[in-house]
């Protein structure tokens, strides 16, 4: 008697349970796999490592990265403007793991896993902003040429801010998805140059020794985009400026990600390695915008 009311019991609190449960679940929350990675990698080496707050993002969220050595040089390195690009953030994640085994000597590193967090958890390119609307967010910074934006998003902002404030020196923007490694200019010009084109060709040299990705100016190796954020840094503070399109595809398999890291992580500890300790002088844009080149941004990289 009483085993069969207790079983009566339960199956009346299942059938409640079950009308309080949403239909559909929830999108998994893949943005706090990512978070709770850095505090375990911060947590094994306190005096090495520490989580570090870029500010919050539209979606309500903390912005977060990593901190990695103990040197007085500042280099950056962001992932995953584009939210679907989720092989960036895999990339520098291992990067990441890679400096806790052995930091580069005389620097920190600053990794940002991912920047759009609504965008990776929906795995959709754009950022929600303010009012629900949808923002590339790598067209929304400052250009000389122009921008989508700027700042309509909080976490472009929280960036720029942050590059700012630190006094970083060196910076990597990981995208994906067709196999390059380019340097600025990268908007709608045909002024390309910058007086450190030799300088560039070195460090894009130093970054694709295993991956023998196409290396060059951005605009030639991909297309013009303004109000990118390697664009931006390098041409308001001088931050010596890469980005790395990485791989062949925005949905690699497994395997293919570690194909993307074994070709990566090693350039990019080269790189940084190469990359001078002083920000460059002559960082201003002297050119001509061609507006009509706007029509050549696919926003699809
Ligand atoms: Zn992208």
């Amino acid at each position: 008697m009483y085993a069969k009311t207790g079983i009566l019991f339960f199956s009346f609190l299942a059938t409640l349970n079950a009308w309080a449960a949403p239909s559909l679940p929830a999108a998994p929350d893949k943005y706090e796999k990512i978070r709770s990675l850095m505090n375990d990698l911060a947590a094994q080496k306190p005096d090495l490592a520490r989580v570090v707050t870029i500010g919050e993002s539209d979606s309500g969220r903390a912005i977060e990265g990593i901190a990695i050595g103990t040197g007085p040089v500042k280099n950056l390195v962001v992932a995953t403007h584009h939210g679907n690009e989720y092989g960036s953030t895999e990339v520098a994640k291992a990067f990441a793991s890679s400096l806790m085994e052995q930091p580069i000597l005389g620097q920190t590193l600053y990794i940002v896993p991912v920047l759009n967090i609504s965008g990776y958890n929906q795995g959709r390119r754009y950022e929600t902003g303010k009012d629900g609307s949808s923002y590339d967010a790598n067209r929304d910074y400052p250009g000389p040429c122009g921008s989508e934006g700027p700042f309509n998003l909080k976490s472009t902002a929280a960036l720029a801010r942050f590059v700012e404030q630190e006094g970083i020196v060196g910076s990597a923007t990981l995208h994906t998805y067709s196999p390059a490694v380019v340097y600025p200019w990268g908007f709608s010009t045909r002024d390309l140059s910058t007086p450190y084109d030799d300088l560039y060709k070195m460090l894009v040299q130093a970054a694709t020794v295993e991956s023998k990705y196409e290396t060059g100016n951005s605009t030639e190796v991909i297309y013009a985009a303004d109000g990118t954020y390697e664009d931006y840094v390098f041409w308001k503070h001088g931050v010596w400026s890469i980005l790395f399109e990485l791989g062949y595809s925005h949905s690699p398999n497994p395997n293919a990600v570690a194909e993307m890291i074994r070709l990566n992580v090693p350039g990019l500890r080269r790189m940084f390695e190469q990359t001078p300790r002083e920000r460059a002088e002559r960082h201003d844009f002297t050119g001509k915008c061609l507006p009509r080149l706007k029509a050549l941004d696919r926003h699809d990289e």
